[in-house]
């Protein structure tokens, strides 16, 4: 199997161009970067510290889809319409890993899938996957006895909190309870905030360090506590997870699929 990377350089980018390399049965189809990126016209492979391929970093990505069978994206948002497009023109399988969409360009994506088969996930590390189907389950198994809190722990340069993947896990335990999300959620908490009200799924964010990204799912009942707990310890689980949805689109017609799809939950 023919596997592109757009955004080759970065750093995902980097890890991706990596994994296929390694992984027996794909072969790299190629890699693009942005136009006046330094990198442009260098050796894809070497950029990802290999041994030279003979595929040059190229700022146009209509030839990487003339030639792979499925590429991978982990670039911009703003990058996404025309990787769309070129994968919808050539039949191409799109794994799009980039997160930070508007709502206007989410229709792109689903568009998109009505014509080309798109794997997109905001996390495509396996664990983290297996996480969010184990807190679902749980969430519906336990009821409103157990009070769910979300903590994570990320690296001091994270800008953001709670984390997209703690919100996501939240949604996964609001969706195990037939809960509305927004209702229940409770971001933070400060000062005097009174008592916990049943049904509610806390969050809290600590930062520091060099943490990649640790979360915890905490179900707390009279007497005991279930805790989930997943435990990043480097970026390679969310490129070993790409490249294994773009090995499992091979097979799968157009359509929006999820990671929990790649993974069979
Ligand atoms: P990065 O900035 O290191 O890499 C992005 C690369 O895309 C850069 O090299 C940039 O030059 C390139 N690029 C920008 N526009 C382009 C275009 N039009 N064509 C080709 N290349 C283009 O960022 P990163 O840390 O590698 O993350 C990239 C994206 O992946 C972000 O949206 C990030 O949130 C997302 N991400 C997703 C997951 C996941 O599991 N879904 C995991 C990690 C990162």
């Amino acid at each position: 199997m023919k596997i592109g990377v757009v955004g080759c350089a970065g750093r995902m980018g980097q890890m991706l161009v990596q994994e296929i390399i390694n992984t027996d049965g794909c072969e790299l189809a190629g890699g693009t970067e942005r136009s006046g990126h330094p990198l442009l016209g260098k050796d894809v492979a070497s950029v990802a510290g290999f041994d030279p391929c003979g595929l040059f970093i190229m700022d146009s990505a209509v030839g990487l889809f003339e030639t792979a069978d499925t590429v991978i994206d982990f670039s911009l948002p703003a990058a996404t319409k025309g990787h769309l497009d070129l994968a919808v023109k050539f039949g191409v399988k799109l794994v799009l890993g980039t997160t930070g969409h508007e709502p206007d360009q989410i229709k792109e994506i689903a568009e998109a899938a009505k014509s080309t088969t798109i794997v997109k996930a905001m996390n495509f590390s396996i664990g983290v996957n297996v996480l969010f189907a184990l807190t679902e389950k749980l969430a519906g198994i336990l009821d409103d006895d157990y009070d769910i809190d979300i903590l994570e722990m990320h690296h001091k340069h994270k800008v953001d909190a709670p984390s997209g993947t703690a919100l996501g896990l939240g949604e996964a335990a609001a969706e195990g309870r037939r809960a509305n999300f927004a209702d229940v959620a409770v971001r933070g908490r400060d000062g005097i905030t009174g008592e916990r009200k049943a049904g509610d799924i806390g969050f809290a964010s600590l930062r520091g360090g060099d943490v990649v990204g640790d979360h915890t799912v905490v179900f707390a009942g009279d007497g005991e506590r279930v805790e989930l707990i997943h435990k990043a310890a480097s970026r390679v689980i969310f490129s070993k997870g790409a490249v294994r949805a773009a090995r499992w689109v091979s097979n799968q017609p157009p359509g929006l699929y999820s990671m929990q799809d790649v993974l069979g939950f």
